[in-house]
């Protein structure tokens, strides 16, 4: 798994012709293996964090780094999962879990299909998106994020549109691949009781500019591996 270190990162917009502070000095140290919940009002800055740790975009001031080594562009051992699981229509279910792979020139059949079981869409390979219910779609998203076994996983609210009863099965099939796989998890939520149930330490933001108000570490039975 990967660590992710924030030194005095600042970061800001030009919102209506004016430049507006978004992240104000934010220093975190998240450790390889963590399952970290940011929580925060809307608009405080937390899908910027997570483009920020991405690698989509450079910060101001400050420095960010994975494993010690500063993010200058998106890799593949840092996958990010959207609330929309952006699945290719007109490409069937292993098609759209097989794409990250796909546009790196090569195919692991084994690991596509690993990937598949894992979150037990079986059987359903050869579907298009439109046939799948919201849960399905977010699983085959789930499969695609970790057919490249990425040492951290981003999470910007995937599971926010969710019924309750599809959400906690997909929340305790994600806790059950971060017990299996050990990867990290940064993951936005407006879920208080989501990040409760998931997290190892939740993080929380101020209003916009967002500083970090509250960090907890989180000890349950079951985030031991
Ligand atoms: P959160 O995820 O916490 O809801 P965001 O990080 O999406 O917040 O946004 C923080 C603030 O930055 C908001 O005021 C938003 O309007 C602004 N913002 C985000 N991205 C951009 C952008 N690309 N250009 C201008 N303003 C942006
Ligand atoms: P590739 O893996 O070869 O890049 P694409 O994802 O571009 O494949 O497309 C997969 C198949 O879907 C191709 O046969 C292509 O012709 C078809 N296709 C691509 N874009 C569209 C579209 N917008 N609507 C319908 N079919 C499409």
């Amino acid at each position: 798994p990967l660590g992710i270190q924030l030194h005095n990162v600042s970061h800001g917009y030009d919102i209506g012709g004016r430049f507006t502070p978004v992240l104000e000095n934010v220093n975190l140290n998240i450790t390889p293996g963590e399952f970290i919940a940011l929580l925060g009002p809307s608009g405080c800055g937390k899908s910027t964090l997570l483009r920020l740790v991405t690698g989509l975009e450079t910060p101001h001031a400050g420095r960010i780094l994975a494993d010690g080594t500063p993010i200058t562009s998106p890799g593949p051992d840092r996958i990010v999962m959207f609330q929309d699981p952006t699945l290719y229509p007109w490409r069937s279910v292993r098609a759209n879990v097989a794409l990250s792979q796909d546009i790196s020139g090569r195919v692991d059949n084994a690991a596509v299909d690993a990937a598949i079981t894992m979150v037990g869409l079986q059987g359903f390979e050869k579907a298009w998106p439109h046939q799948l219910s919201g849960g399905m779609a977010q699983r085959a998203a789930l499969a695609r994020a970790l057919v490249n076994n990425p040492r951290l996983l981003i999470l910007d609210e995937p599971l926010g549109k969710l019924d309750s009863l599809t959400r906690l099965t997909m929340q305790t099939e994600l806790l059950r691949l971060w017990q299996d796989r050990g990867f990290t998890v940064i993951m936005v939520t407006h879920d208080v009781e989501e990040a409760l149930l998931l997290a190892t330490r939740i993080i929380t933001f101020s209003s916009r500019p967002a500083k970090v108000i509250s960090d907890l570490t989180i000890d349950l039975p079951y985030h031991r591996h």
